[in-house]
């Protein structure tokens, strides 16, 4: 991409401004929007397949643009991971969804966990672990309903640091998964090394369960890694019943889907914990 870059300088440069632009205008929006409280949380919850029952939620981050209405965090997560705002935006992510999850228990919400998402560079951080010890005082949540989600690329580069913070967390009691496994390059000899309880295998694995022999391959080859290692092995994506059929029949723990539940607003969640369908 370098050599192309040089090669064609003069039609790529315009585009190249216009990206830095954006980038500069994305990121004083999404300091403004934390200011104003434009982002909230969804709750998706997720099913466990032995009993077909609720076992947990993943937080996941949404942004009411004033302008744009609702932006996706596919679209904003990784501009703020360059600027350096996940860090501040991440601590608003784990403070809101243990409040929240805090406040559910208190409301007779059952023993289940809440899913955080942490980016790469919010791992980079050393103060993390100190930051997650004292949003877990503050709120009162017990570490054992606090999850974790890291991914795979945690394993790239210098990860001493983020070491440190997993063992930290482990230690406390809090749950480690790593989401979207499948999609990134880490050795099964890292995979050994982390002290994590769960697999989360990626959708794009799910979508085509049924048509496509080499996902159905990976699928059970990620499940049966998973329970050789101790591991929980949740899918994510699951859109249908013959993809639920699939992977219960392969020994898959858990599910998050469409076809289980949607991502939630909060005020929904209490309601659905009430009434959830059976799988
Ligand atoms: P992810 O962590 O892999 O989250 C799963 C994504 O799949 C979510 O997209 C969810 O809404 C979507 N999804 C759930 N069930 C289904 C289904 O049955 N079918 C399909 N097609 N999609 C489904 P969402 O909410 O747009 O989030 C996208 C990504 O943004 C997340 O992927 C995660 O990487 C990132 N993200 C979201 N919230 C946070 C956060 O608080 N912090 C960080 N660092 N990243 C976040
Ligand atoms: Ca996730
Ligand atoms: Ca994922
Ligand atoms: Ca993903």
């Amino acid at each position: 991409a370098k050599e192309e870059g040089r090669n064609n300088s003069q039609i790529f440069a315009p585009e190249m401004n216009f990206r830095v632009d954006l980038l500069f205008s994305m990121e004083k929006d999404l300091r403004l929007a934390l200011e104003r409280g434009e982002l909230f949380l969804q709750y998706q919850p997720q099913a466990d397949l032995a009993s077909g029952t609720l076992r947990g939620i993943e937080a996941l981050i949404r942004w009411q643009h004033p302008v744009k209405g609702l932006v996706s965090p596919a679209e904003f997560i990784p501009v703020a991971e360059e600027t350096g705002q996940i860090t501040a935006i991440g601590e608003w992510v784990l403070r809101t969804a243990c409040t929240q999850m805090a406040e559910w228990r208190k409301a007779g919400l059952p023993d289940l966990s809440m899913a955080v998402n942490l980016s790469i560079r919010q791992l980079r951080q050393p103060i993390l672990g100190d930051m997650v010890r004292s949003i877990l005082q503050e709120t009162g949540l017990e570490p054992r309903c606090l999850e974790l989600e890291i991914t795979e690329g945690i394993m790239m580069g210098d990860n001493q640091v983020a070491m440190r913070f997993l063992n930290e967390m482990q230690a406390l009691g809090v749950q480690l998964s790593i989401d979207d496994f499948g999609t990134g390059f880490s050795s099964l000899n890292y995979l050994k090394m982390l002290p994590v309880n769960k697999l989360k295998i990626d959708q794009s694995f799910i979508r085509d369960i049924e048509t496509d022999e080499g996902d159905a391959a990976i699928i059970r080859s990620i499940i049966s890694l998973g329970h050789r290692l101790n591991l929980r092995v949740i899918a994510e994506g699951v859109e249908t019943q013959e993809q639920l059929d699939f992977l219960r029949i392969r020994g898959c723990d858990e599910i998050q889907g469409y076809f289980y539940a949607r991502p939630l607003a909060a005020d929904a969640v209490m309601a659905f914990v009430r009434n959830p369908p059976r799988l």
